[in-house]
């Protein structure tokens, strides 16, 4: 097959950012960008005019320069786990990939904090500190492979955030690379800083307003003890009312997870755990903090457990079955390989109280497509993980899948709750966030991203429905090119 050339533009470009990296760290051949061409949105695919793999701050703003003067969109990436289309590459971008900047810089137990490059792999957070006994509380399921930066940009949660909040609530300052190339902090390591919130705007931005080359995150001593309990219930009807009546009796658990028929199936299947199959729904729960508070609350919550309606209450026997308990709740989407060829995860929140009866039109709209659902969420937080089941072989199925998802979500909206509570909206939900928000309020957003990013470099095209101009902030300059993203289905 014939290759076309490499226009001279583009040639150019490629040796300008080899300029500021160094050899071997910019990919522009085409069958090695293909890694990169999505992240875990897997079903969309776009490539990359080249990939580059800064290792340093001033490399990502040489990075960011380059792509400046050259009018190139720039798209951030982690480690590419983002399930929204987050770290898609727009078409004809430079994606920034932050994966080699994995240094731990600071580590200060004493102020119980710690400097980490975005690179840093979450779970490698804690496992730096575990043997002082401190750790980093926020866990997504993803937590042994996504990057801090992409739990900044996305404010990930995780199983024991319900207790300790969310990334906003554990990073408290980052080094930011701008869209010129300039480095600014924002935030500040002091527990009462001064001024705007400015770390705020920058977690959860999707990847809008910087690349963060740097974070300062906030660290926690060990709980002195962890209680762990599993219980069965008949349907989630009983299991939703049991979270329901631990919360309202002022317990607050670390965490809460419900799993219900098909996803214990597939938990089962995939790890090994022995959980019963002929049960309607499960509840994984962990309750921390001193010993004496833990006795009591744990016994208190297996109590209501019990009077709610729960068919078995067990306790795991030794810490390597609590992990294994956790590993099958973590390993869910994975299991869902087990019982269905494809999935889609969708990620909703809704008021906590309002979970059996969003379960149950859930069920029903899936089951008016001829398809099947299965549910693992946090359910203390109200944030529904869906996972709506289909077989791309089958013609039509996929796109049943993809109808399901979003009526699932149009669900949420209408029992006051969100289109998602961590997953992020990226490319995948852009287009519901018009039914979530009223003109004013995107256009509000959307002044805080031309703020930070008056020609909309990061992440064009994304989270916002239509496309939005930055033509009313003062000294803002209007279009970019690539707006108009032609996102394609692969
Ligand atoms: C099996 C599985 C389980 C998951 N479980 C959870 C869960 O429990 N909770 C949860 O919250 N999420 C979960 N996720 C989603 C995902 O892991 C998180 O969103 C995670 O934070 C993404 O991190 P990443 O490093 O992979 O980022 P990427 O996917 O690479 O990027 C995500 C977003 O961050 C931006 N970005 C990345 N790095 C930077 C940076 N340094 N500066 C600026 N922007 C940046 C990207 O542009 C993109 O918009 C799960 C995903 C999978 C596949």
């Amino acid at each position: 097959m014939k290759t076309l050339p490499i226009p001279d533009r583009d040639v150019a470009i490629f040796r300008e950012l080899a300029g500021v990296v160094g050899p071997g760290r910019t990919i522009v051949d085409l069958a090695e960008l293909r890694t990169y061409e999505c992240d875990g949105l897997a079903g969309v695919r776009v490539r990359p005019l080249a990939v580059v793999l800064p290792e340093t701050t001033e490399e990502v703003a040489g990075v960011v320069r380059v792509a400046a003067a050259h009018g190139i969109p720039i798209v951030p990436r982690g480690s590419g786990t983002g399930l929204s289309g987050g770290a898609l590459p727009v078409p004809g971008c430079l994606l920034v990939v932050l994966s080699r900047m994995t240094r731990i810089l600071a580590i200060d137990l004493e102020n119980q904090r710690m400097r980490v490059q975005p690179g840093v792999i979450n779970l490698d957070v804690t496992r730096a500190i575990a043997a002082d006994g401190y750790y980093y509380a926020p866990d997504p399921s993803s937590q042994s492979v996504c990057s801090i930066g992409g739990n900044i940009a996305e404010n990930s949660g995780g199983a024991h955030c319900l207790k300790y909040g969310f990334t906003v609530n554990h990073v408290v300052a980052a080094t930011v690379v701008l869209a010129d190339g300039r480095v600014v902090t924002v935030g500040e390591s002091a527990s009462d800083p001064l001024g705007y919130d400015l770390i705020a705007a920058v977690v959860g931005s999707e990847g809008l307003v910087g690349i963060v080359t740097e974070a300062v995150v906030r660290i926690l001593r060990v709980p002195e003890l962890t209680r762990t309990f599993f219980a069965t219930f008949p349907s989630t009807d009983e299991a939703g009312a049991c979270v329901s009546e631990i919360v309202a009796a002022g317990i607050v658990p670390a965490a809460v997870e419900m799993m219900d028929t098909l996803a214990i199936e597939a938990i089962v299947k995939a790890t090994g755990v022995d959980w019963p199959l002929d049960v309607g729904a499960a509840l994984l729960m962990d309750v921390d903090g001193t010993r004496a508070e833990v006795e009591h609350t744990a016994g208190a919550a297996v109590e209501i457990a019990r009077a709610a309606g729960a068919i078995e209450v067990r306790t795991p026997k030794s810490d390597a079955e609590r992990a294994l308990m956790w590993k099958g709740r973590k390993g869910a989407f994975a299991a869902m390989g087990r019982i269905s060829p494809n999935y889609y995860v969708q990620d909703g929140v809704i008021p906590r109280s309002q979970i059996s009866t969003v379960l149950r039109e859930i069920a029903a709209v899936t089951a008016s497509e001829g398809l099947r659902v299965a549910n693992v969420f946090h359910a203390g937080d109200g944030n529904l993980h869906p996972l709506v089941l289909y077989d791309a072989r089958v013609p039509g199925e996929e796109h049943r899948a993809e109808t399901v998802a979003g009526k699932i979500l149009q669900i949420c909206i209408r029992y006051g709750g969100s289109i998602t509570g961590e997953h992020g909206v990226g490319v995948d939900k852009a287009v519901y966030m018009g039914e979530l928000f009223g003109d004013a309020d995107l256009e509000t957003m959307n002044f805080v991203r031309c703020t930070f990013d008056p020609e909309r470099t990061f992440n064009p095209g994304k989270v916002f429905p239509t496309p939005r101009l930055c033509g009313d902030v003062p000294g803002a300059y209007a279009p970019h090119a690539v707006e108009a993203t032609g996102v394609g289905r692969g």
